[in-house]
């Protein structure tokens, strides 16, 4: 029998880091697969997807800029995918659907449970960004029953239709970024924005960070972000990057389709190695 293919779809993708993630899952499972990166043009993501999926691919990664694409590409959703407006792991199954799914949302809320041992009931939570990868991980934050969920975004118009959206499931609010200086600290900050990728700092109040403060990074690379550095440098009790929610949405994506769930604390640190340069 033929080897099941899969892969990531992006653009730019050279630099993901997802094969690398699913070629050790695969290994660590003792499952058969390959799994490529494929750059698609910005105009050509449903014919890339539809050639993927007749040359016998059985599962995609969707990453930026196209995860709203597949959402809209996808015959059947699953809720958590429906609640998130985007789509970040398609699968070809035996008919003609094409079913999407959206693990963000777990793999952050695996990440700062599981391996960073944070909880989240009873606490304040601050969410900075209103972005796809910002809805995608409010209704997971929510179902942690916090206290209070702030989204505060550069365009706060876009944080408070976000909290509407969400209104009927937890204690939500929108606001923009410059109306946080009279906020008490939060017990979490999670930055969904994407400044720290262009290496900027976000404009922020020093009101919010406390000694009971996590500052958590949806990006990540080798050294700390800029955000982290600006959080512990204002009291913050510690900070994280996105590197483990990326390989515990993997590891979500990895069970939807093997229907196994890998071990993941060997791969974070392979990656963090990788990512300082280690095998350089
Ligand atoms: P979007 O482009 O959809 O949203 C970007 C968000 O960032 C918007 O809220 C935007 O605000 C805000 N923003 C951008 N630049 C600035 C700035 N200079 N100052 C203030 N706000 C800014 O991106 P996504 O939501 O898809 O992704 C956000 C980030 O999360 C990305 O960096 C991505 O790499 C990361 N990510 C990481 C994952 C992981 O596994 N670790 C998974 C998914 C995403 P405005 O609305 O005002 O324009």
């Amino acid at each position: 029998t033929p080897i099941d293919r899969y892969a990531v779809m992006g653009h730019p993708v050279s630099h993901s880091l997802s094969p690398r993630i699913h070629q050790q899952f695969a290994a660590e499972t003792g499952q058969k697969l390959e799994y490529e990166a494929i750059l698609v043009p910005r105009e050509g993501f449903s014919g890339a997807v539809a050639r993927f999926r007749s040359a016998g691919g059985r599962g995609l990664n969707i990453t930026v800029p196209f995860k709203e694409e597949a959402w809209r590409l996808a015959g059947k959703l699953s809720a958590r995918a429906r609640a998130a407006g985007a789509v970040n792991t398609l699968s070809f199954g035996a008919t003609n659907d094409i079913l999407g799914d959206n693990t963000d949302g777990v793999g952050l809320l695996t990440d700062l449970t599981c391996n960073l041992g944070l909880i989240l009931a009873g606490r304040r939570i601050l969410l900075l960004g209103a972005g796809g990868a910002a809805r995608g991980v409010i209704g997971p934050l929510l179902a942690e029953r916090p206290t209070t969920l702030i989204i505060a975004n550069r365009n706060r118009v876009r944080a408070e239709q976000l909290a509407a959206d969400f209104s009927l499931q937890g204690p939500i609010s929108g606001c923009g970024l410059d109306t946080l200086s009279d906020e008490a600290p939060f017990d979490l900050i999670v930055n969904a924005t994407s400044a720290s990728l262009a290496g900027e700092a976000l404009a922020l109040p020093t009101n919010l960070t406390a000694s009971q403060t996590f500052a958590y990074d949806m990006v990540y690379a080798a050294a700390p972000t800029p955000f982290m550095r600006w959080s512990v440098a204002h009291g913050a009790a510690c900070a994280a990057d996105g590197l483990g929610m990326l390989v515990e949405q993997a590891a979500e994506a990895f069970f939807v389709w093997r229907g196994i769930r890998p071990r993941t604390p060997s791969v974070i640190t392979d990656l963090r190695d990788f990512l300082s340069g280690a095998y350089a």
